[in-house]
């Protein structure tokens, strides 16, 4: 049976049958409506076939506005990876942060879902030039899909955007122009050259393909839960507590919200998702008014950030939209982050989760830990965190200098033999006068973490042990330059090796740190008080925090 799609008028409330080709409610003219489908026919369907389809975003067809249940264009788009954050998870005492991996995208980013669905509903329209405008990552992925599509594209970017970026569209045969202005500014450049061109102009929030292809990563991220943990609540699919994503337009979290809200009305979720939309604090329209309980959003006129990707000041109808169905759903939170933050957090992916990411995602991780931290985001809660690519423009600011030891093997050797002389440039790479540094935990995982933590800041000689006897026989033997003590261990605890410690006099001048989940006495605290030199609670310490303390110690 085909499937009929209703559009609906978000200002008069009217609805109409969808047509590809209009672009405004034909009762009151407004751009603003929103896709219906007859939802139990298509959970029938589902329920009867969706386990035999490919994991990409065409699985979900039935819920997309195009006529193709795969278009010929297709790269592969959707059915990225769904990864559980272990370490940031440890670290900020919450097991269950997953990282939907949208790097894994055709180009990169999320954009790619936007950019398959609309260019094949174009296609299908029999559309064949069209315009964008964009903060790099649109126009990245518009241009793969309409290279495809045979569409002629023109991409409006601000001459803000990384030079590298701008390079890959026009790669793509795009033809790129750069404006010298905001990304506003570049927005209304756009829209009135297409107009007087006539050609198609991306509505982007205001579109329906746009909207529904972000449908599909909350789908994705809910059966991938489903996956994960199971279905507790006797649904057929799992609903994170949280979905996080950095915005600039607000386009994605109100269409990952959308989809959430149809698979609760198709009965394949127990509830909605709380929705967290971070912004950087040099460009936070949406956060200033959501805090001031707003329902406009007031315009940045200056974008003051590096982050170009975020860099909408004024998200116009958007904000009003998105904070209506936040707060018409399961409510949710606008905050922000500094750049300084965003940074940290993009080395801290890398180095501590073997995920690099951009600014933009990393500004949504920036804001995941501030809402743990804050507790807005409980640590039995559930959350998914849209992450996208392309680290490479800023590589360079944040690892400054001196991030590499360079070996120079085109001059000859001052040595007698070539042997030696490798032997010699080797030397300077590595030695075996690292501070040594004992790692006492009982188990595995954190020992690992914090292993992870020193090994990707400087060079140590590392010791472990598992159990507190093993740590006093240890220091006795090897002497280190600091000790990292758990409290809580079998047989001789934190407190004991302390003691041990102590009573000799080879380690008695040992610095320690006491790592520990233990929620510590008046007592306890006093006894550790004079003897340890600084003390972190697990599950409220990031990666810096300790090596901080390391580094201060050892001097
Ligand atoms: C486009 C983009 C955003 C902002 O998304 P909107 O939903 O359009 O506000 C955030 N992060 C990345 C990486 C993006 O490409
Ligand atoms: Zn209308």
């Amino acid at each position: 049976m085909p499937i009929t799609i209703h559009a609906k008028c978000l200002d008069c409330g009217k609805t109409a049958p969808y047509d590809p080709h209009s672009h405004t409610c034909p009762h009151c003219g407004s751009e603003w409506r929103e896709a219906q489908y007859p939802y139990p026919q298509i959970s029938a369907a589902w329920k009867e076939q969706l386990t035999t389809r490919p994991f990409n975003l065409w699985r979900y067809h039935e819920l997309l506005p195009t006529v193709s249940n795969l278009p010929d264009i297709s790269l592969g788009e959707g059915g990225t990876p769904l990864l559980k954050a272990n370490n940031l998870g440890m670290m900020l005492g919450n097991p269950n942060i997953y990282i939907k991996d949208e790097r894994q995208g055709p180009t990169a980013s999320f954009k790619d879902r936007q950019a398959a669905v609309t260019i094949a509903a174009l296609k299908e329209a029999g559309i064949t030039e069209m315009v964008v405008a964009s903060t790099g990552n649109v126009a990245i992925s518009y241009s793969a899909y309409a290279a495809r599509a045979g569409i002629k594209l023109w991409a409006f970017l601000t001459s803000r955007v990384p030079v590298e970026k701008m390079r890959e569209v026009a790669l793509y045969g795009t033809q790129v122009v750069k404006v010298t202005g905001s990304y506003d500014q570049t927005k209304k450049i756009a829209s009135e050259f297409a107009r007087q061109r006539g050609v198609f102009y991306d509505l982007g929030a205001r579109s329906i393909p746009c909207i529904e292809a972000m449908k599909t990563i909350a789908f994705e991220a809910a059966e991938q839960l489903t996956q994960r943990l199971g279905t507790p609540t006797g649904h057929p699919w799992q609903s994170p507590d949280w979905y996080l994503q950095s915005v600039s337009g607000g386009m994605g979290p109100l269409g990952a919200l959308k989809g959430f809200t149809e698979l609760k009305e198709m009965g394949w979720i127990n509830s909605l998702p709380k929705v967290g939309v971070i912004q950087t604090e040099g460009c936070a329209p949406m956060v200033h008014a959501w805090k001031q309980n707003l329902e406009k959003a007031i315009p940045v006129r200056a974008p003051h950030t590096h982050i170009e990707t975020l860099a909408t000041g004024d998200p116009g109808h958007t904000y009003t939209l998105l904070r209506e169905k936040i707060l018409g759903a399961a409510g949710g939170i606008f905050e922000s982050v500094t750049d300084e933050e965003t940074f940290r957090a993009i080395h801290f992916m890398a180095k501590m989760e073997g995920i690099s990411v951009e600014p933009a995602a990393a500004v949504t991780i920036a804001g995941l830990i501030k809402l743990v931290r804050a507790g807005v985001i409980r640590s039995d809660e559930v959350v998914v965190v849209n992450c996208t690519g392309h680290t490479m423009p800023v590589e360079s600011v944040i690892l400054g200098e001196g991030w590499s030891k360079d070996i120079n093997a085109t001059v000859p050797p001052v040595q007698e033999t070539e042997q030696e002389g490798l032997l010699a440039a080797l030397s300077h790479v590595a030695s075996d006068r690292y501070p040594r540094v004992a790692i006492v935990d009982d188990n595995p995982e954190a020992r690992r973490l914090i292993r992870r933590i020193l090994q990707s800041q400087g060079e140590y000689t590392l010791f472990e042990a598992d159990d507190g006897r093993e740590a006093v026989e240890l220091a006795r033997k090897e002497l280190p330059n600091l000790m990292i003590l758990d409290l809580m261990m079998p047989e001789l605890d934190g407190f004991g090796v302390l003691e041990a410690l102590q009573s000799m006099p080879e380690t008695a001048e040992i610095p320690v740190i006491v790592v520990t989940a233990k929620e510590l006495t008046s007592r306890e605290k006093e006894l550790l008080a004079g003897r340890v030199k600084s003390l972190l609670q697990k599950g409220d310490f990031m990666n810096n925090d300790l090596e901080d303390e390391v580094r201060s110690l050892l001097g």
